[in-house]
Parts: C-alpha cells; sequence; structure tokens
C-alpha cells in the first residue's frame, strides 16, 4: 500500500484541508474544510481527492475502493464520533450525502444523492428515533428516487416522457386524491418506495442494494463516473475546463431541512448575482430538502423582507397573500434568518467576493452545506468588483483581477429598443433570472434548440423547468423561458454564467411538450412562433421586438479607466468603416490598427469597377479602372480619418487573391458581361486565367503592388490626398500605409519607393503635407526571421497572425476545419491555433521579430492585427514581448483593454 493521503477529513471545528486547497478537493471540499476553520456550523464529512478521480479512470473501480478502504473506514468512525450516531444502525441512524466537487464550479452538472444509508431496517429505526414516520420514509423514498437515478441509471424512455420515479409519484397522488407531494402520508411514502424499487429492477435488471457501505460505493463510484457523462464533458468544452482536473467527492453527515415546521432548507447569495447589486438575497422553504429548492417543484420563497415584497409585486400577489402563502424567511424564522445574516457577512469579508451559499436549518440549529465565489452576469461582474474596490475589501489591481475579459461581452449585448417595447404586447411576468433582451421561435427541446440553431434560426427554449441534460440547448437559445423554479433553479444560475438571457418560474404559461404549444392567458403559441424575452424584469412578449445597443454603466467606465491606469499595450481596432470605427473608439480604441482596404470595394459601383481594373488586358485599361475607384476610395478614407481624428489609422494596401472579387457562376458572370460590354465567353475566360492551384500562397499581399505597382499608385493617392485635404478642412489625421504580406526586403522597398513618388507628387499637388509612416505586416515566416533587414526600411511591424500561424504550422487557415475537431479530441492539439496563439513556434517567430527588428531600428512599432488581438491569453503573451499595442475587431476591444491590463498588473 502507499503512502499518498487521499480522504480529507473536516467537522467541529478542525479540517485537515483548507481553501486554498481547491485543486486536491475541488472548491466544495476545500470550503467546507475553510468554513470548519472559521467557525461556520458545517455537517462533519471527509473529501476524497480529485486525484482519485484520475486514478478510478486509470486502474478501475475495484482497484479503488481497494486503495480507500482504510482511510474512509476511519473517516465515517470520526464521522460517527463527531455526530454520535452510527451508519448502518437502526438504533442510532447516521445518513450521508455524497457529492461532487470540482476545481471550478460545474453546478448541476455532476451527482449528487442524498439521505445514503437507508433500507427497509434503518427507516424504521428513524423512524423510531425521530418520532417521525412520515419524515423517515420521505427521506428513504427520496434516497430509493435518487440512487435509482443516478447509481442504477434509470432513465425516462423519451425526451416526451417524463422521469419514471415523477410518474410513480403523480399516479399514487391521483389516486390518493392529492396534488402536492408533501400531501402524501408515512403509508403512501412506502408504497413509494416498494414501487420504485420494482421500477428499478423491472427497468435495469439491477436491485437496489440494502447494505449501507455497498450503496456508499455505490455513489462513490457514481459521482466519479459522473465526471464523464456527456452534459460535464460539455460543459468542461465550454468553459475550458480540463480533464485532468477530475472531481472531488465529500461525503458528510446529512441534516434535515424536511424535519417539520422549524426545519429548512435554502439557496443564498451575499450580493446580487444578476445586476451586482450589494442585497443579501436567497430562496427558501420550510420543511423541505435542498433539491426541492432548484428543482423547482416547489414554489421557493424569498429570503429577505425585501426580496420578498419585489418577487410578491412581479407576480401579482398582495401582500396579505404574499405574507400568508409566501412569508420570507426574515418574518417566519426571525432568529435563524439574524444567524445566516450574520454569517453571510462573514463568509463575504473572509473570502471578499460575493458568495453563493446552501444552508439547512434542522429542527431550529442553522448548518452551512457549501459556500462558492458565486456565478454571475457580466453587469455583475464589474458591479461587484468595482463596489468591493470602493467598499475597500480589495485593491484596484485585484479589482482588475476579478474580472473576467470574455464576460465583458455580454455588458455589449443589445437591450429591447424602448419604442418597439411601448408598442410590444406584454403577455406575463416571470422572474428576472438573467438580464439582457432576447427574441427568437419557440423550441421545447434542448436537442431541438440546436438543430433550429445549425439551420440559422434564432429560438427561445421553453421548458417547464431545465435540467443539465438541456446544456447543449441552452447554449444555442438566445434565451430560455421557464415556467418553474425560481432565481437560484437550474436555468437560472446555468444562464447567468453562460451571460444568456433567462426569465424563470413564468407560472401563467402551460408547457405541453407532447403537443409542442405554450399556453400563456388564453393564447396558444407553438413551436416556431416568435416571442421576446426581457431578463432585466422578467416581462414575456408576443412576436419580435427591435433591439438597440447597450447603454453602458459607470461601473464599466470606471473599470476602463482602472485598466487604463495599469496598462502599458494599447488597443487599437480592426475597421474598415467609419461605423465600425466610431463603435471602437466609444469602446476605447485609440488607433486603427488594420484597415483591410478591400472590404471598402464591394459596393455596387465599386465593385464594377473593380472587376474592370482585375479583368482588364493591359495597363491602360488597369488606370482607366483605378482612375474610376480613386474617388470612391478617397472619400471612403476622409470619412475614416475623420472619425479618428488624431488617432493613427493604419491602411492595408490591397491584399487578397484577385479571383475573390470576380464571379465564378454563370449568372454573374452574364451579368459582368454586360455590365463592361464584352461577351460572357471573355468574361470566363478572363476569371479561368486567374485560377490558381494555391491562391493563398499565390498571387496576393504586397506580390500585387509589385505585379501591378499601379494599384499601390492609386491605394496611396486616395490615403493621402484625404489626408491632405483633412488636413485643410483643420483636421489631424494620421496614416500609415503598410504593406502585406512581405516575405524580401526588396518586395517592401520595391513599394515603398513608389509610395514614396506617389506621396511626394500628391505633396506638390496640394501644397500641403501630412506626416505618415510606412510600414509592413510580418505574416511570413522569412520575414519574422529576416527582421533586422526590412525594418531597416519600414517604420512599423503589424504581425498578422492569422496568415503568420498558417504559414508557420502549415495549416491551411481556410480548411482546418476538416481536421480541427479530431486534433482537438486526439489531444494532438489542445486549442485552435488560429484563436489562440501558439506561443511556442508562432510566439517565438513574433518575439525573434521584435528584437532583430528593434535591433537595427530602436523605436520600431509594433502591434498584432491577426484574430488573436482580441483574446485574453494571446493579449497576454502580447505584453509578455513588449509590442506596442493589439488590434481587434471592435467589440473585443474592452475584452482586449481588460486583458492588458491583467497583463501588466500580473507582471
Ligand atoms: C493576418 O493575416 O493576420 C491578417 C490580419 O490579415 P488577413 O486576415 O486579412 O489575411
Ligand atoms: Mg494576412
Amino acid at each position: 500500500m502507499d503512502n499518498q493521503k487521499r480522504v480529507f477529513t473536516f467537522g467541529n471545528g478542525h479540517a485537515e484541508g483548507r481553501a486554498d486547497m481547491r485543486n486536491l478537493l475541488g472548491g466544495k471540499g476545500a470550503n467546507l474544510a475553510e468554513m470548519n476553520l472559521i467557525g461556520i456550523p458545517v455537517p462533519p464529512g471527509f473529501t476524497i481527492t480529485t486525484e482519485v478521480c484520475n486514478e478510478y479512470y486509470e486502474i478501475g473501480r475495484e482497484k479503488v475502493i481497494a486503495l480507500l478502504s482504510d482511510e474512509i473506514n476511519k473517516s465515517l468512525r470520526l464521522i460517527e464520533e463527531n455526530t454520535g450516531m452510527k451508519f448502518g444502525d437502526p438504533e442510532k441512524p447516521l445518513l450521508l450525502s455524497v457529492r461532487s466537487g470540482a476545481r471550478a464550479s460545474m453546478p448541476g452538472m455532476m451527482d449528487t444523492i442524498l439521505n445514503l444509508g437507508l433500507n427497509d431496517e434503518v427507516v424504521e429505526g428513524l423512524a423510531r428515533k425521530t418520532n417521525n414516520p412520515r419524515f423517515a420514509y420521505d427521506a428513504y423514498r427520496r434516497f430509493v428516487q435518487m440512487y435509482g437515478d443516478v447509481v442504477l441509471e434509470l432513465k425516462p424512455a423519451s425526451k416526451e416522457e417524463i422521469d419514471p420515479f415523477e410518474a410513480i409519484i403523480d399516479q399514487v397522488k391521483k389516486e390518493k386524491g392529492v396534488k402536492l407531494d408533501n400531501e402524501l402520508e408515512t403509508e403512501d411514502l412506502k408504497r413509494l418506495v416498494t414501487l420504485f424499487k420494482a421500477a428499478i429492477i423491472e427497468h435495469t435488471g439491477k436491485r437496489f442494494p440494502d447494505d449501507p457501505m455497498e450503496q456508499l460505493w455505490g455513489a462513490i463510484c457514481a459521482v466519479f463516473g459522473s465526471w464523464m457523462n456527456e452534459r460535464a464533458i460539455l460543459y468542461r468544452k465550454m468553459e475550458g475546463i480540463p480533464q485532468e482536473w477530475g472531481t472531488a467527492v465529500t461525503v458528510m453527515a446529512m441534516v434535515f431541512g424536511n424535519m417539520g415546521a422549524n426545519s429548512a432548507t435554502g439557496v443564498c447569495f451575499s450580493r446580487d448575482a444578476a445586476t451586482g447589486e450589494d442585497i443579501f438575497n436567497g430562496e427558501w422553504l420550510v420543511n423541505a430538502q435542498g433539491e426541492d429548492v432548484v428543482a423547482g417543484i416547489r414554489t421557493p420563497q424569498q429570503i429577505t423582507l425585501e426580496g420578498s415584497r419585489r418577487w410578491a409585486e412581479l407576480q401579482g400577489f398582495s401582500e396579505e397573500e404574499r405574507r400568508e402563502k409566501f412569508p420570507s424567511m426574515e418574518e417566519a424564522m426571525p432568529e435563524i434568518y439574524k444567524e445566516l445574516d450574520a454569517l453571510q457577512t462573514k463568509l463575504e469579508n473572509h473570502y471578499r467576493d460575493m458568495q453563493d451559499m446552501e444552508f439547512t436549518v434542522q429542527e431550529g440549529k442553522l448548518w452551512f452545506l457549501q459556500t462558492r465565489n458565486g456565478k454571475r452576469t457580466g453587469a455583475a461582474m464589474v458591479k461587484i468588483a468595482m463596489d468591493l474596490l470602493q467598499q475597500g475589501m480589495i485593491d484596484e489591481k485585484t479589482a482588475i483581477k476579478r474580472c473576467e475579459p470574455l464576460k465583458l461581452d455580454e455588458l455589449l449585448h443589445p437591450v429591447f429598443n424602448k419604442k418597439s417595447l411601448q408598442e410590444a404586447k406584454e403577455l406575463t411576468r416571470g422572474l428576472p433570472a438573467s438580464p439582457g433582451a432576447a427574441c427568437g421561435q419557440i423550441v421545447f427541446f434542448a436537442d431541438e434548440a440546436v438543430k433550429w440553431h445549425k439551420d440559422g434560426h434564432k429560438v427561445i427554449l421553453v421548458r417547464i423547468e431545465t435540467s443539465p441534460e438541456d446544456l447543449a440547448g441552452m447554449a444555442e437559445a438566445e434565451g430560455i423561458l421557464t415556467a418553474r423554479g425560481g432565481m437560484t433553479s437550474h436555468a437560472a444560475v446555468v444562464a447567468r454564467g453562460m451571460g444568456k438571457c433567462c426569465v424563470s418560474g413564468a407560472g401563467a404559461i402551460n408547457v405541453d411538450y407532447k403537443k409542442r404549444i405554450v399556453e400563456i392567458d388564453g393564447l396558444i403559441l407553438k413551436e416556431g412562433d416568435y416571442i421576446s424575452l426581457n431578463g432585466t424584469n422578467g416581462s414575456v412578449y408576443k412576436g419580435k421586438i427591435a433591439t438597440q445597443a447597450a447603454e453602458l454603466s459607470g461601473d464599466f467606465a470606471a473599470l476602463m479607466d482602472l485598466c487604463a491606469k495599469y496598462t502599458r499595450l494599447k488597443v487599437r481596432t480592426n475597421a474598415d468603416t467609419p461605423q465600425d470605427a466610431e463603435v471602437a473608439r466609444r469602446f476605447g480604441a485609440v488607433g486603427i490598427g488594420l484597415c483591410r482596404t478591400e472590404h471598402m470595394f464591394f459596393d455596387n459601383e465599386k465593385i464594377v469597377a473593380m472587376r474592370e481594373m482585375i479583368l482588364a488586358d493591359d495597363i491602360e485599361g488597369r488606370r482607366k479602372a483605378l482612375n474610376k475607384l480613386l474617388p470612391y476610395q478617397k472619400e471612403d478614407f476622409k470619412a475614416i480619418f475623420k472619425t479618428m481624428d488624431g488617432c493613427p489609422v493604419n491602411v492595408r494596401l490591397l491584399d487578397p487573391p484577385l479571383h475573390e472579387f470576380v464571379p465564378h457562376d454563370k449568372k454573374g458572370q452574364a451579368i459582368m458581361a454586360e455590365e463592361m460590354g464584352v461577351t460572357p465567353e471573355y468574361i470566363k475566360q478572363r476569371v479561368d486565367s486567374l485560377y490558381e492551384h494555391n491562391p493563398m500562397l499565390g498571387l496576393r499581399g504586397c506580390r500585387l503592388g509589385n505585379t501591378y505597382p499601379e494599384i499601390t499608385q492609386m491605394q496611396t493617392r486616395a490615403i493621402l490626398t484625404a489626408a491632405c485635404e483633412l488636413k485643410k478642412e483643420g483636421f489631424d489625421p494620421h496614416p500609415e500605409i503598410m504593406v502585406p504580406l512581405i516575405g524580401i526586403l526588396y518586395e517592401f522597398e520595391a513599394q515603398e519607393k513608389v509610395i514614396r513618388q506617389e506621396a511626394a507628387a500628391i505633396f506638390a499637388e496640394q501644397g500641403v503635407e501630412v506626416e505618415f509612416k510606412i510600414g509592413t505586416m510580418i505574416e511570413i515566416p522569412r520575414a519574422a526571421l529576416t527582421s533586422n533587414r526590412i525594418a531597416t526600411r519600414a517604420e512599423y511591424f503589424s504581425f498578422g497572425t492569422n496568415d503568420l500561424t498558417q504559414m508557420t504550422f502549415g495549416y491551411s487557415r481556410d480548411d482546418i476545419a476538416t481536421f480541427l475537431p479530431i486534433y482537438l479530441e486526439k489531444k494532438i492539439l489542445k486549442v485552435d491555433p488560429f484563436q489562440v496563439l501558439d506561443r511556442a513556434g508562432v510566439g517565438q517567430l513574433i518575439q525573434m521579430s521584435v528584437e532583430k527588428g528593434r535591433s537595427v531600428r530602436p523605436s520600431l512599432k509594433c502591434g498584432i492585427c491577426g484574430e488573436h488581438g482580441g483574446e485574453p491569453s494571446s493579449v497576454h503573451f502580447c505584453h509578455e514581448v513588449g509590442l506596442d499595442y493589439v488590434s481587434c475587431s471592435p467589440f473585443r476591444v474592452p475584452i482586449a483593454r481588460l486583458a492588458a491590463a491583467q497583463a501588466a498588473v500580473e507582471e
């Protein structure tokens, strides 16, 4: 036997683990240990490490059980000592919960089993000891149900069917003539246990185990097994969580929230997870077990009085109704509420972050079952970080680090247009579970959401309630609407994590999965009908509502200002229209890092002249066509320079292969022939002559300008004439002219000569000079390798990491989809190198190029303009190798700004 410690115990104010051991104990295990250490009441238990999860997959179930056996037995004895109970003993029945807990929180993705340790004898003992047979049998039927589902895997036969256990419960309730679970009596619950066990044998061929130790091993292994279930794998993929991390398993003494009127259970947050407001909030249920709150079977009540009043208003209940039927915990259990409030504050102060907590009250005693840094929306993330900073709980650098760059994206999403909203028909209201505006076509099943989305539809997933199986569909939907479930329901928590609009618990909607309809107040909506959701106030509307750009909050601006204070790396944008430039400037871009001029040629008149130029037989024909293009280009540049007045605008000369501009189909060629006054055959022959085997390695980039210098002349003329005219009008343009796809110094020199000659002519004509720079893109490995030569002439470098990645790996950027999924699955590649910059190869070339370039030109400005410029880890790299700026698409500018600041503060 080896000496490795695989099990860490906690209880009664002692713990073998700590908060900073989350890699080994998972978030839940580490925090349960920590809570013990800081005096929060937690039932005793133990955590099996995440390393054991990997062992489970390497050596298999039996060997893992053998390895764990001694430690688990000892740890069980410790729980027995701490509680004075005994596992499997009917006289002193100790029941356990078995829960998963990975390093990063994966809410609801893996399995949990409660009330473990019950069998026909122990349940009788529990009934005697608690003097509460109904409670004992309710716990037993829940256990058999959970064990049957999770360990013995009895699942519904099809997606339209309800859970087989729920079907049995419905049947028994019907026979009894009652509506709610808690109206069932002891004898009914006993019957449920018998029916459940029979259903398990009938459908799975497996027997429910009576031996508590066998139950325990079954549950532990099922939790390890759930690490590799489909939804957990999908969730990890979405969140970038590595498979090797594994899950820990925490086994803890049960405490019961369903022991009567002075017992309860709930979930609470130290701040609002949707908006970030500093308001303690949460939901609870009296006489219930934890899963009742999140599963949405009963309507959960609000913990605070204020929250309860807000909720009642949204739901349309009078104050009397609210107080009578749905009182807050603050009113119903004032003493325990006070303790809960004090402890949640203690936890938030301890972790210095918003906490998401689970608790249970057993016969008047409060226990915490979990705490973690709460998942939150992008807006809440920013607000909480800035509030904690203001409250002196964290410092500026921590505030910057607390925000996840990619989550900023959510704040930039559109909201409903106010005018359209006034005209829209509100159908009903649910809970504002996750903010934002969404409209789309109704679908009722997760797999349909995926399918419809793939076919190009925008969909709203409408469910009675969601479960972890619905994850893929939720990810593809614009928004989620549920009939049941509160602010802490599965739908709400997951949607907030995804930054997706969600309205939950809209009680007035009746979903019929079989007919694929939803009825709202007499109105029937079918699959495919449009609805709109406002996740910020819970409204549900008929039809489509127009959206508009979001207004950014003061906290967002404050965070961006904070970023600016620490950042070294500047952020520019890739933009080729004044509209995009305008958006980027609003988000704080300090220049344009790449203006792709080819995008300007696709307008109607421009494309005709462009095609004329491409298909011309000789230089005269090309010049004629270029002269038609010149005024258009000049006006386009003027508009962009104006928008970016005072900031550098880096304009790239024509780059793509020319065949991209001409029609390849018969119909298109016929239209073009008519426009140009030639025969379709002529067009076809000219188009065919442009054919290349490898166009991305063919006549493109500076090879175009070197083959047809008149194109470079025209573009230089357009850029610099625009700048001169603006200067005369009092503007302050800063043009930069960039030569693409250089591999050899002479390619650059030849283009530079053309540009300088043209510039001299323009300045003479205009009677004014504008300062400008001539630089190059570094996107061919040879250019990176010979940067000390290229920098003798080029005034700046911009790394085109799309092409540089293509040519370093030898992967066609247009064809990588043919093998990328297989490479990722086989782990030949960890990530798509076109998304995340490859530091080892492409990164090395960049670093070398910067060093070599600056060795001959110390002032050489270096930036990046490939897609990587807006990807946080790539931005980090750019900071590390001393680039001056990154350039990315306008909506990525805030993301890059935050990532750049994080790189600086983490240095
Ligand atoms: C690049 O190659 O990274 C680049 C920015 O240019 P394009 O994507 O236009 O080829
Ligand atoms: Mg390129």
